[in-house]
């Protein structure tokens, strides 16, 4: 169907982007993915284990007609895009995991260690000897 399917479509493809991240082992790195989740716009997914994060947020040069505005010279990436199985049907992509707000990420944490994110860590004993105390004098 190709570019015919295109005809149709709002440039789904042109309005977000990807970036690995990676693959959370600590409280602190499910920690960071909650706070990327508290943002508008941000979602976190995983694909056949790998980690990504993705910014709903459309691309400067498309056009008002949905349309490429540098068609031409548009990036390497976009030019490797292509229509079949692409973004245009939309669903749940088959992805592994996808966490759209922060109470999933929480949620998936405390199934995976039994622990809350947002909980301070009790703090730690200083293990400084403690210096002895004064005797009051006079
Ligand atoms: S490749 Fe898919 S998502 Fe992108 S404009 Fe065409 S139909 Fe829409
Ligand atoms: S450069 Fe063109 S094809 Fe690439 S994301 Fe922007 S509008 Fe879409």
């Amino acid at each position: 169907m190709g570019s015919v399917l295109c005809e149709h479509c709002a440039a789904t493809c042109c309005r977000y982007l990807a970036l690995p991240i990676d693959k959370p082992t600590n409280t602190r790195d499910y920690d960071d993915i909650r706070w990327y989740l508290l943002h508008a716009g941000v979602t976190v997914f995983v694909e056949d284990g790998d980690w990504y994060i993705q910014y709903q947020t459309a691309c400067k040069l498309l056009g008002e007609d949905n349309l490429c505005t540098i068609y031409e010279t548009r990036p390497e990436i976009c030019r490797e895009y292509e229509a079949d199985g692409c973004d245009y049907p939309g669903g749940t992509y088959g992805y592994d995991h996808h966490f759209t707000h922060a109470k999933q990420i929480e949620a998936y944490y405390f199934e995976k260690t039994g622990k809350k994110l947002g909980t301070p860590e009790p703090a730690k004993k200083s293990k400084r000897p403690k210096s002895p105390r004064k005797k009051k004098t006079g």
